[in-house]
């Protein structure tokens, strides 16, 4: 490619950039792009979160399953998932995005439509990145998500106890059964019900169980809920049990509790509380169920018990994302 069509090329995705950081900075971006780095100024007495994720076509999204809006939508949600799920602020977002030779001015609009829109609803300002031509016909994107918590209040995976009750927000598996319907080339974007394509990060939810000390152990569901509850069992060193009649399951897995326990992407949060907290039905709009009990066990095992009262093992089935 010529220089000057890369530099124009490059010049007119940083215009992209420039328009989709015009989001309200609420003074927390003292300098954002235009200088070598951005400036950061997070709120007195917070500590800054960091966390990166990788937006690949063919393994993240497909540009004939998702639209160039999901695509955006869902790059920056994952990251605002991992703050949430720390009960923290997101403060600021990188970009470092790779375009093939000859991909569409129509689809990059597209996509800083979808990853401004999201960003917007939570005032996250895009503050910086980077853009080169890929290297591959595939379209690669990196986001980095900075957030800030008040000092040493940071809810973590690893405060879970014996006696703790488990909790989950909204409910599971509507993203995998949205992702199985674009693959079979029956997903539509009629509705309103878009769990894979529109993912609604759970920030207000982790902030309000930070702010009410609520929660003693906290882990977002990007890979399913068997996998993200097994990285929450082992960090706080318990078992659990989950009673399979009270998961909450999405509208579109309705009767495919599978989804629910192993599809990945929802985004909502899991969470552990003292058994005298006093955990309400909704939280900042989305409701909370109680789905299981942390237990004491020699090693950490997960069961789960039917309507019957049968205990099978649950093992960390993970989502793997058939995409690529
Ligand atoms: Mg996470």
């Amino acid at each position: 490619m010529l220089r000057g069509e890369r530099r124009m090329g490059e010049l007119a995705l940083i215009e992209s950039i420039r328009l989709a950081s015009a989001a309200r900075t609420m003074g927390r971006v003292r300098l954002g792009i235009g200088d070598d780095c951005a400036i950061l100024r997070p709120p007195s007495g917070h500590e800054v979160l960091v966390t990166t994720d990788f937006c690949l076509e063919g393994r993240h999204f497909r540009r004939d399953w998702h639209t160039a809006e999901s695509a955006g939508h869902r790059c920056i949600a994952r990251g605002l998932s991992d703050l949430a799920a720390m009960g923290a602020k997101p403060l600021a977002a990188f970009l470092s995005l790779a375009l093939p030779t000859g991909t569409e001015r129509k689809w990059v609009n597209g996509f800083f439509r979808g990853l401004r829109g999201l960003a917007d609803q939570f005032a996250v300002p895009l503050a910086g990145g980077d853009t080169a031509q890929s290297p591959s016909e595939h379209i690669l994107a990196d986001i980095v998500l900075v957030g800030s918590v008040l000092a040493g209040k940071a809810l973590r995976r690893s405060g879970a106890r014996s006696g703790d009750l488990l909790y989950v927000t909204g409910s599971l598996g509507g993203s995998a059964a949205e992702l199985t319907s674009l693959h079979v080339g029956t997903g539509s974007n009629q509705g309103e019900e878009h769990p894979q394509n529109f993912p609604a990060p759970r920030l207000a939810v982790g902030a309000a169980l930070l702010r009410r000390g609520l929660a003693t152990a906290c882990i977002d569901v990007s890979d399913g809920l068997s996998s993200d509850l097994k990285h929450l069992c082992e960090a706080s060193g318990v078992s659990v049990e989950v009673e399979l009649a009270k998961v909450p399951i999405h509208p579109l897995a309705e009767g495919r509790i599978e989804l629910a326990l192993h599809g990945g992407e929802d985004y909502e949060l899991l969470f552990a509380a003292r058994p005298g907290a006093a955990v309400p039905r909704r939280i900042a709009g989305v409701a909370v169920t109680q789905i299981g009990t942390f237990v004491e066990r020699g090693r950490t095992l997960m069961v789960k018990v039917d309507e019957r009262g049968r205990r099978t093992r649950l093992d960390a089935g993970g989502w793997e994302h058939r995409i690529g």
